[in-house]
């Protein structure tokens, strides 16, 4: 099997690219696993740029093919933020609220958002290939449910927010789930 560097220590996001990529004769393993005790500077201006920073600091390190990617919400009424910054938007426990103070008097029909996020593939041969998912709701009036994490009790998708859906609804039609559906595809094409 081909080694294959997630830059990233996140065991959801490990399980997730594992499943997904063990069949086609990878074995993933974390960036600790591999070595790189680094932490990349997020200095890019979108979620593209940001995705391929991380991935090339560690294909850099050990010449071995890399996936990295980066995600967030993009609030039409906000003119797309928090967006990149959707991880620093306020702290911990109080960015939802923050996204709902800002949207205070936005009509419905205004509350427009999409979850994005963006998968960042190295190869072996150093060639960039990039896939994004989307996901596209609305912003509620309040936070509702406790599943999820971060901005899933306002985000509304159908008629209810991400945080009343359990794990498998949301892995159907999330961001992530559809940018490693295009990941896949890539991966098949490529290796
Ligand atoms: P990163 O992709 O690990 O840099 O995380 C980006 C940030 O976007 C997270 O900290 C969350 O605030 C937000 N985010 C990304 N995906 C989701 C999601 O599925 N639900 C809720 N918030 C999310």
């Amino acid at each position: 099997m081909m080694k294959l560097i997630l830059a990233s220590n996140n065991k959801n996001k490990l399980r997730e690219f594992k499943e997904i990529l063990e069949p086609h004769g990878f074995e993933v393993i974390s960036q600790s696993e591999a070595g790189a005790d680094i932490e990349v500077e997020e200095t890019g201006t979108t979620f593209e740029e940001n995705a391929y920073l991380k991935a090339k600091a560690i294909y850099d390190m050990f010449c071995l093919p890399v996936i990295a990617d980066d995600s967030g919400l993009e609030v039409d009424a906000l003119n797309g933020a928090p967006g990149i910054y959707s991880a620093r938007y306020a702290e911990e426990g109080k960015r939802c609220a923050r996204v709902l103070s800002e949207l205070e008097g936005v009509p419905d029909e205004k509350r427009t958002a999409r979850f994005k996020c963006c998968i960042c593939y190295i190869d072996a041969s150093g060639e960039k290939h990039v896939v994004t998912g989307v996901c596209e709701g609305k912003i509620g009036y309040e936070k509702l449910g406790t599943n999820g994490f971060g901005y899933d009790p306002i985000f509304i998708y159908g008629d209810k927010s991400f945080a009343e859906i359990s794990a498998e609804e949301k892995n159907k039609v999330s961001h992530r789930s559809d940018a490693l559906r295009k990941f896949e595809e890539v991966i098949k094409g490529v290796k």
